[in-house]
């Protein structure tokens, strides 16, 4: 509890990415109009989910009316409506929505986090903001030991997961060699690798809910449901 404390602490704080810093405040001070009377979050939101969970979803980052308006991840906006349908509908999720901090959504087996906690521009963090970022996603991977599966929403969230992976073997001193070739990004795609802390870790990629990826068909619901079902039959849950 006090390392969850400490870690979420040091995100809602962090100040690392002043591009980053300046366009989350510009956005909670500015807001949408249909959001005009929402008082925004405006800082860098952390995790969200079953501690103990066995599947641990990453995501990109929070969306500038989404999680950077509500104050938590996958919030408030297109792509938190159509994770949770899909959670929803494999049972991980309580309620088919996600809308507010107080929705009284509860989710069961799973963790959901991202590879950058402020909203980017376009969202489209640089590579440096995302580096700056992943000490916060090994650190969760050291505090969620049972996650032995996780999924990876987007390419830049699965590149992401794998070099949390490999910073994590190195602070821990363990020999660690990922598949050869490396996994590369493909939705539906299934790594089983080395787990850094022990034993083996599942790997999956799905493209990322986002509105433009659900909008032109690129990803529809069943396939992001397709992925959930693999990751709980995986996870034994
Ligand atoms: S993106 Fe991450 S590292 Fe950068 S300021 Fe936000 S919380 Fe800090």
């Amino acid at each position: 509890m006090k390392l969850w404390d400490e870690l979420n602490a040091e995100i809602v704080s962090c100040e690392k990415c002043p591009r980053l810093v300046a366009y989350r405040q510009r956005v909670a001070a500015e807001k949408k109009r249909e959001f005009r009377s929402w008082d925004y979050w405006g800082k860098p939101i952390t995790g969200f989910g079953d501690r103990n969970a066995k599947i641990l979803l990453v995501g990109l980052a929070p969306a500038a009316h989404g999680g950077n308006r509500t104050g938590r991840i996958f919030t408030g906006d297109s792509s938190a409506q159509t994770l949770m349908r899909a959670l929803h509908a494999v049972g991980l999720a309580s309620q088919p929505f996600s809308l507010h901090r107080d929705d009284g959504l509860k989710l069961s087996g799973v963790y959901l986090t991202a590879v950058c906690r402020c909203a980017p521009p376009e969202n489209k963090p640089t590579p440096e903001e995302i580096r700056n970022c992943l000490p916060y996603l090994v650190r969760e991977l050291e505090l969620l030991r049972e996650a032995k599966v996780v999924v990876a929403l987007g390419q830049i969230a699965f590149g992401g997961t794998l070099k949390a992976l490999e910073e994590l073997a190195r602070q821990r001193g363990v020999e660690w060699q990922i598949l050869k070739p490396r996994p590369k990004f493909a939705h539906g795609a299934h790594y089983q690798i080395p787990d850094p802390r022990g034993g083996t870790l599942q790997l999956l990629a799905s493209y990322h809910p986002s509105r433009q990826n659900t909008q032109t068909g690129r990803l529809t619901l069943q396939m992001l449901v397709d992925v959930l079902s693999r990751a709980k039959s995986l996870a034994d849950l």
